[in-house]
């Protein structure tokens, strides 16, 4: 199995290599050359298996060579080990043909441990038979940060570094960020907004001296293996409830573009999706382009749901490469004018996302009533990530196809808009009960690229 840029002009790499180098040197995001399928025998044969089986026989045709099926196995095994639901995707019922996949049973209560988890084990199996060691960058809008922290911490081969938007992410989240002991994980407060941190860690990956000298290594949602590990997910849900012989939709809260793109390679390998939603909250950059009002930066309005706090989408680029027919050059050419602030869609290209992709947008107090009559009606208390989905889902569902919205974080992680919303207050679980007791530690940095390298120079040198 090969790897290719979308960009069209860097090496193809094996899964391991693509997965160590995160973004292309032409700039670009790794894909498939070829996307795996699965018959409609193969789906059916995933019913009752255990998550960890069904993300075997999903993710093993991705992974080629890179390895062995023991090995493989062994990884997704530790990798899911942590999570407190022994179906660790469970699935509950909103109302007649609508349901929740809940996705915040990791250790860091969003769905961001799902694809974490994976990559850090299958990280510390490659980097320990290359005998290398390696500088994770991560950008993160609050969940990503403390995923990986938790999944690399105590990992002898690798050093992690997370940046995020100084004041911009809710109090748990950045405690989750500030206060795990391992000694190779470093949080830095960035001031910027997200879409900051992400430019920087883009020019670090384009700062050829500095990638090759601290080994720079990505594990944000560009990184195709954390792509590949929330493909499994839409298996598992959509065969619980009736697939392949019926067919099933999705409404996923987005940001970054990549949970909703997992979902497209699970509907390109075989699994009978009807419709793909696209769940955005008031910075709708993606509703607007789906619209039909091409792809513009406007400023990010920061809102009850920070993760999805985004003006350019990371994995769009991939959707738009699938959209242009494969045509890297396109992609390269689009990429070229959205430094100037946007791009048009060609028709073309549009009817390819429309067939896709369907749209709404959530705002902040569609979002708030949407925790406040959730939990009314079914006595489900949403994360306010969760309720842009619900809100956007009961837009688009329909009595003959059952519709799943992932929800993507634990409600205890935006305590105070969810309190705000709902009157109630949600509380942690009792393993992370005393997070705010624990010390914090970070460092405070400017939006500055060699100040950022810099810094992280230094403190892998120690
Ligand atoms: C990251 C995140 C999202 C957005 O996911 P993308 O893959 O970036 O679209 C939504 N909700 C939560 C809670 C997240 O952490």
């Amino acid at each position: 199995m090969k790897y290719i840029s979308t960009r069209g002009q860097a090496p193809e790499l094996t899964f391991e290599e693509a997965m160590l180098t995160g973004l292309a040197r032409d700039g670009g995001l790794y894909v498939p050359a070829e996307i795996p399928q699965m018959s409609r025998d193969d789906i059916a044969a995933l019913r009752g298996l255990s998550y960890e089986e069904v993300a075997f026989r999903v993710m093993r045709p991705f992974v080629g060579d890179s390895f062995t099926d023991e090995e493989f196995r062994d990884i997704i095994a530790r990798a899911y080990d942590g999570f407190d639901h022994v179906a660790k995707a469970p699935l509950k019922q909103l109302a007649p043909n609508h349901f929740l996949l809940e996705l915040f049973h990791g250790p860091t209560l969003a769905f961001k441990d799902f694809a974490m988890q994976l990559i850090g084990q299958l990280f510390q199996v490659a980097l320990k038979r290359r005998g290398e060691t390696v500088t994770i960058v991560g950008a993160t809008s609050g969940d990503t940060g403390s995923a990986a922290m938790e999944a690399f911490g105590g990992l002898d081969a690798v050093n992690v570094f997370i940046m995020y938007p100084h004041g911009r992410v809710s109090e748990v989240q950045r405690r989750q960020m500030t206060t795990p002991s391992a000694a190779n994980v470093h949080a830095l407060a960035v001031h910027g907004d997200f879409d900051d941190c992400q430019a920087r860690l883009k020019d670090m990956f384009n700062d050829f001296t500095f990638r090759d000298e601290v080994k720079l290594a990505g594990v944000n949602s560009i990184n195709f293996a954390r792509v590949l590990a929330q493909v499994v997910y839409y298996f598992t849900s959509a065969v619980s409830l009736g697939a392949p012989d019926r067919k099933i939709s999705f409404t996923v809260p987005t940001g970054n573009f990549g949970d909703i793109f997992a979902g497209f390679i699970a509907k390109q390998m075989g699994l009978p999706i009807d419709q793909l939603v696209v769940a955005t909250n008031q910075n709708d950059i993606l509703h607007r382009c789906l619209s039909g009002q091409g792809y513009h930066k406007g400023d990010t309005i920061p809102s009850i749901s920070p993760s999805m706090d985004i003006q350019v989408s990371s994995n769009f680029e991939r959707a738009l490469f699938y959209a242009y027919g494969q045509d890297g050059k396109a992609v390269a050419q689009l990429m070229e004018e959205l430094k100037q602030g946007g791009f048009e869609v060609s028709q073309g290209a549009m009817q390819a996302l429309t067939e896709t992709y369907v749209s709404g947008r959530a705002s902040e107090a569609e979002t708030m009533a949407t925790i406040k009559s959730e939990l009314a009606a079914s006595g489900e208390l949403l994360c306010p990530h969760g309720a842009v989905g619900v809100k956007v889902a009961n837009e688009h569902r329909t009595n003959d196809t059952p519709m799943v919205t992932l929800a993507t974080a634990h409600p205890a992680k935006f305590p105070a808009a969810v309190k705000e919303a709902a009157n109630v207050h949600p509380d942690l679980p009792a393993r992370m009960a005393d997070l705010y007791d624990r010390p914090e530690q970070l460092t405070e940095i400017t939006n500055d690229l060699s100040a950022l390298e810099a810094h992280i120079r230094k403190t892998i040198a120690q």
